[in-house]
């Protein structure tokens, strides 16, 4: 063999180690460079921009990854209730794409509208096909207006801001609790779940009447459960509005929310009595972020997709991947900011062992921590720890590794700030 046949093996040999994507054709001895796969990954939060980030990291330049996204900017929703209840700015809940498009992404602020799964292209609202030899979503969230009664119109649905999309929602909502009289009622409907963050109505109603007692003393904070009791760390939440927030807070089980009265802002329930608001916070019922309808995944009453776990290759439809909020989970697994995160990154690995007909990670462990803000300095969080089981296909929490504050500090607080700076540098770079 030669001295530049030798090389060339070389090159073939070292990019084949390294789950490269040079391809030999005939002998040995020949070395073709094939162009490079080509990943598209829709939705740059919490679960797309991390399996962006990690795709074009290990995938290197055997890999062309496209981020589509809808926005100028990533808004975090975790923080986002410190931003209602005026301790945080948006700005601070807010960091841009820059530094992942130094990162090997190429990223694309429009809409996905459409998916095409047979010729393996996404249209774009702008008029672009981009082609994909796998796609990843993670979407997010959409809501099911027509599942309550008045909120028919983009009118209406201002007069009752969700903001469970961080974003221009939220802005809207912290100027109505502003502008909101001191003995005013602010009132937030929780829908059934399973819904995208469990603490986070909780943590949100602590915010509002952190606020309150600062501010507005003589105001009320009702909170509106569809569910028949608390969802996540019960315990913590009742004593703080037992305690902390005295007087302030209510919480009313078995709300499940029917109407809405734009006229005289009152809520109607299946059996509970009605309630007026001075600030009414509607979360509609959700479920997987509309471009996956348009893909085809959703397979979960008509709300959810349903995923092969090892790979988050959706059970329905081959090359496509779904991640983040938009999945059926796991028993035990939230819908959580961090679950997105690591979601990507399995995501990512499996996505390139697919392209390089490699086999994939058979024993995946995903981890999750959430931190829930009391009032502006002192938090608690939970965490958890779910292992890959091959005999049930599915995720399973891992006994003895969960773990719950046994009270608020303001140590948490310190940690849950910098578990968010962590993880946007994880996923944004
Ligand atoms: C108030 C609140 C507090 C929370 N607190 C926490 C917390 O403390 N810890 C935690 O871990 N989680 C928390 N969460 C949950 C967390 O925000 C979600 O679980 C997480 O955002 C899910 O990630 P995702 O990638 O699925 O969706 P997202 O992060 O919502 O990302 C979806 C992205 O897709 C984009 N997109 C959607 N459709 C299209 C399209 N067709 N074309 C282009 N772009 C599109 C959107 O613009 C968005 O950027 C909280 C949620 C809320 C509402």
């Amino acid at each position: 063999m030669t001295r530049s046949t030798d090389s060339q093996r070389r090159v073939v040999l070292s990019a084949l180690a390294a789950g490269g994507l040079l391809a030999l054709t005939g002998c040995a001895a020949t070395v073709r460079r094939v162009q490079p796969r080509r990943i598209v990954v829709v939705g740059g939060g919490y679960g797309g921009a991390t399996a962006a980030r990690y795709a074009a990291l290990w995938g290197g330049g055997g890999v062309d990854v496209t981020l589509v996204e809808r926005d100028p900017a990533f808004v975090s929703c975790p923080l986002s209730n410190l931003v209602l209840a005026g301790s945080r700015t948006i700005a601070d809940v807010t960091v841009g794409y820059e530094r992942l498009a130094r990162r090997g992404v190429r990223v694309v602020h429009d809409t996905a509208v459409a998916v095409d799964p047979e010729r393996r292209r996404v249209r774009l609202a702008r008029g672009a096909d981009v082609p994909y030899d796998r796609l990843i979503l993670s979407p997010g969230i959409d809501f099911f207006f027509e599942r309550v009664r008045g909120l028919d119109t983009d009118a209406v649905r201002g007069l009752f801001p969700h903001a469970w999309r961080a974003g221009p929602q939220t802005v809207a909502l912290r100027r109505q609790i502003e502008a909101m009289r001191d003995g005013g009622v602010f009132a937030i409907s929780i829908p059934r779940a399973p819904y995208r963050c469990p603490p986070a109505p909780y943590e949100r109603a602590c915010q509002v009447a952190w606020y309150f007692k600062r501010a507005k003393p003589r105001s009320k904070v009702l909170i509106l459960d569809g569910n028949e009791d608390v969802q996540s760390k019960k315990a913590l939440f009742m004593q703080a509005w037992s305690e902390d927030y005295q007087g302030i807070v209510e919480y009313r089980p078995d709300c499940v929310l029917t109407d809405v009265d734009p006229a005289t802002r009152t809520a109607r329930f299946e059996t509970a009595d009605d309630v007026t608001a001075d600030v009414l916070n509607v979360i509609p019922p959700h479920g997987a972020g509309a471009i996956a309808r348009s893909a085809g995944v959703i397979t979960v009453n008509d709300q959810w997709c349903e995923v092969d776990f090892l790979t988050f290759e959706s059970m329905k439809i081959p090359g496509i991947h779904v991640l983040g909020d938009a999945i059926q989970v796991a028993p035990l697994m939230p819908k959580s900011g961090h679950m997105a995160n690591q979601h990507g990154k399995v995501a990512a690995a499996a996505v390139l062992a697919a392209l390089a007909g490699r086999p994939v990670n058979p024993a995946p462990v995903l981890n999750n921590a959430c931190y829930s803000f009391i009032n502006d300095r002192e938090a608690a969080h939970i965490a958890s720890v779910h292992r890959y089981d091959a005999a049930q296909k599915t995720f399973l929490s891992v006994p003895g590794a969960r773990g719950l504050s046994a009270a608020k500090s303001e140590l948490e607080g310190d940690y849950g700030f910098a578990w968010a700076r962590a993880i946007w540098k994880d996923m944004l770079g």
